[in-house]
């Protein structure tokens, strides 16, 4: 018998990390326990590997498996690729076993071409939702799968904000959507000299293969060298039907740990955007509510969120770090772990879950990881010193320490002017992954936008680093 390559969520369990990577294991996982995750299929880190050793490509058994569970999870769905009536969209996410923040990218949306984007418009009755589907997914597309570069889309969405005379996303109509996803293809046609992908089949391929080559970019492998990540092990691709937090304003996204990821303690940490998707949360695009907000907001999908909560720390026992989306007032988890937090909060969690009787003293131990004990002796501004200063402008206290340095706005800058031993602070509107090296080199990471989780902020507390996030006071351009 051929090797099983592809896995439903519902084959799967927290136990299979190995093979379906952190993400895939834990989508598996809730499924199990009942939670309401959208179902898909996570194509094994095997099958990674095997697209390695065969010189780079998707071999046909590994083809003729994708297109088997493709049948399988429009059947659990009951939604089709391409159809007329009930088309289906995915998200193709990849997911190592140890999590790898914003290291690779992920496609939303997969699934949308001319008549599929019609049928969506006609049958909600909400054109704009349809359009802003497509055009991300042409934004996503031809920049992880054809490398096309993200800068050239941003630019035609500024370009039409301005035209328009708004300053937000939220605020282009459906028609300047669509004007966009036009532009958008041509844009493609022009850089890649081919149409853009129709076929949904073709474009999830695409796609897998995309998230296959992204193990192996400059980014990942930087990440892997300073977390202990072997190479070998190859990332999984999860395959889900899309949750749309970006049907209007009873739609929302958010991000949210149990606790606080900075000091440990116990109760909901998060954020939350209206009428918005994905990465708009963490990449600062607009300012999200605090998680409390939500409450008042969106009662009903508060209070199935803080249920899910408490069984999830309950079955994992442990702090966890979650996405999900509201569609229409209804809640879809998207992703758990166990969240990634400072020494401090580490310390502060590990006693608690043992005071609550959630674990014993010798896995509270093993909670710790001595490697980030020394974070706790973090760099502290003198506190007089501190008194006399006159603040320059506020923001949120990502992630904790004190850093001086002179300021950069370039990670380039940081790199550089920290080689020739100059100690630096970054600056940016908000960070993204190839931000890295720079961050590295800074003592410290300001930014203009984005919350307690975004890029800046995850990766800051990783390694250790001062990050202040949100500062909206310095005007930058
Ligand atoms: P990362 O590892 O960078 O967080 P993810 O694969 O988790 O990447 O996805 C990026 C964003 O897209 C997240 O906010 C996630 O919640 C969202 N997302 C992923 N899959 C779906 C889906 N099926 N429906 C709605 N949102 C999704
Ligand atoms: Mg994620």
């Amino acid at each position: 018998m051929s090797k099983k390559f592809v896995y439903l969520f519902s084959e799967g369990n927290a136990t299979m990390r190995e093979l379906l990577g952190g993400k895939g294991a834990n989508l598996a996982e809730m499924t199990h326990i009942g939670l309401p995750v959208p179902q898909g299929f996570t194509i094994s880190t095997e099958a990674c590997t095997q697209y390695y050793e065969d010189g780079r490509k998707i071999n046909d058994e590994i083809q003729a498996q994708i297109m088997e569970y493709i049948d399988k999870m429009e059947e659990v769905v009951g939604k089709k690729f391409g159809d007329k009536e009930n088309p289906l969209l995915v998200s193709v996410r990849s997911g190592a076993r140890a999590s790898m923040p914003g290291m690779m990218d992920t496609i939303l949306n997969l699934g949308l071409n001319e008549d599929v984007v019609e049928v969506m418009s006609a049958k909600s009755g909400n054109p704009r939702w349809a359009w802003d589907c497509y055009r991300r997914f042409i934004q996503m597309y031809s920049d992880v799968v054809m490398e096309v570069g993200k800068k050239y889309f941003e630019q035609l969405i500024d370009e039409m904000k301005e035209a328009k005379g708004v300053t937000q996303d939220i605020d282009l109509t459906a028609d300047d959507l669509k004007t966009l996803a036009g532009q958008f293809k041509a844009e493609y046609k022009n850089k890649i000299g081919k149409d853009f992908p129709t076929d949904p089949k073709e474009q999830l391929m695409g796609a897998v293969e995309a998230v296959f080559r992204s193990w192996d970019n400059p980014r990942a492998n930087v990440y892997r060298r300073d977390n202990d990540i072997p190479y070998s092990w190859g990332t999984a691709v999860n395959v889900q039907a899309m949750a749309f937090g970006n049907m209007g304003d009873n739609c929302g996204t958010g991000v949210a740990f149990t606790r606080d990821p900075a000091t440990g303690e116990k109760g909901l940490m998060g954020e939350f955007l209206v009428n918005a998707q994905g990465e708009d949360v963490v990449a600062g695009v607009r300012t999200p509510m605090p998680i409390a907000e939500m409450a008042e907001k969106f009662p009903a999908a508060y209070e199935q969120f803080t249920k899910v909560c408490a069984i999830l720390e309950d079955h994992y026992r442990d702090m966890q770090d979650m996405e999900f989306t509201v569609e229409e007032g209804k809640l879809y988890m998207l992703q758990t772990r166990n969240g990634k937090r400072t020494a401090k909060a580490a310390l502060k969690i590990a006693c608690d879950l043992v005071d609550e009787g959630m674990i014993d003293e010798k896995q509270a131990v093993a909670m710790i990881d001595p490697r980030n004990l020394d974070t706790l002796l973090h760099p502290q501004f003198d506190a007089k010193a501190l008194k006399a200063a006159t603040p320059a402008g506020k923001g949120l206290g990502a992630s904790p320490g004190a850093a001086c340095g002179k300021v950069v706005f370039t990670a380039e800058d940081a790199e550089a002017w920290n080689a020739r031993g100059e100690k630096v602070v970054l600056v940016r509107l908000e960070t993204s992954p190839e931000d890295i090296t720079g961050m590295k080199a800074a003592q410290g990471i300001l930014t203009v936008r984005g919350g307690m989780t975004s890029h800046a902020a995850v990766v800051a507390r990783g390694m250790g680093s001062c990050c202040v996030s949100g500062c909206g006071e310095i005007k930058m351009d």
